[in-house]
């Protein structure tokens, strides 16, 4: 497993209106670049340093050279919305990753189709998915293929469900359901990292147990008073940026065994 310190997000297409939803207010471009700047604010949380590859909305790299921009990177990260492969009720989410497994790439692959289908409402609707040229030994998709030419060891393109499904192109027109995605995909790629504790586990002792619970307490009690980042992050179970009794209550529910947390796969 390479070492993941360095991080390039690119945000798919270009301009506000490029490939429009079943839901005709959502463009795919638009929603790309707004989770691209939740997910760079959320990495840095995690303590990766993160570049994007382009600072301007209306610019339009090839797609190759988007990918080849991740040179000096140890993870290219892509994100679109799929379209219609043979229905509009399809939905799934597809995780685009290496042709021939470059440095394992199926298990962070894997990890990140299961916590986005389960964070857009949609668990396990998904897919790990890849493609060889026909040409040759290299990738299909430009993106990927720039990127492995360039030398960066793992490269992803997520396609966050399809945009021809109207449920999914409505879901993914709100901002909090992007900014629970982006914390989503950070805890994700921060546990394949090692960065920080799991979810829940505020005491570090690699379980969530009641004295975890008694500090998640303390917490939704002190909110005012800001206990450290790093364990609001850790005690917010439910990705919604708040430690609140929801939290309290998860961590409760692990703790009788009632419950397994879903997102440490
Ligand atoms: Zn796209």
């Amino acid at each position: 497993m390479p070492t993941i310190n360095r991080i390039m997000l690119n945000a798919g297409h270009y301009s506000n209106y490029y490939n429009q939803g079943a839901n005709t207010a959502y463009y795919e471009s638009a929603m790309a670049w707004k989770l691209q700047g939740f997910l760079k604010t959320e990495l840095e949380r995690y303590g990766f340093e993160v570049d994007t590859t382009r600072t301007d909305i209306n610019t339009n790299p090839a797609p190759y050279d988007r990918g080849y921009s991740a040179g000096d990177y140890d993870l290219y990260i892509s994100l679109h919305s799929n379209a219609i492969d043979n229905s509009p009720s399809t939905r799934r989410v597809v995780v685009i990753h290496s042709y021939d497994n470059f440095n394992n790439s199926s298990v962070l692959g894997t990890k990140l189709c299961k916590n986005i289908s389960r964070g857009m409402d949609i668990p396990g609707e998904y897919q790990l998915y890849s493609l060889k040229s026909e040409y040759g030994n290299y990738e299909a998709y430009l993106e990927l293929r720039g990127a492995r030419a360039a030398g960066c060891p793992l490269y992803y393109i997520l396609e966050h469900g399809f945009h021809t499904n109207y449920g999914v192109s409505t879901w993914l027109l709100s901002d909090e359901h992007l900014q629970k995605l982006a914390r989503i995909e950070a805890y994700t790629i921060g546990q394949y990292a090692g960065r920080k504790h799991k979810k829940g586990d505020i005491n570090g002792n690699g379980m969530v147990d009641q004295s975890d619970v008694n500090e998640i307490m303390i917490m939704t009690e002190n909110l005012l008073y800001g206990e450290p980042d790093d364990q609001r992050m850790t005690a917010d179970m439910t990705f919604d940026g708040y430690v609140d009794y929801s939290d309290q209550a998860m961590a409760q529910n692990i703790v009788n065994g009632t419950y397994i947390f879903p997102y440490n796969v």
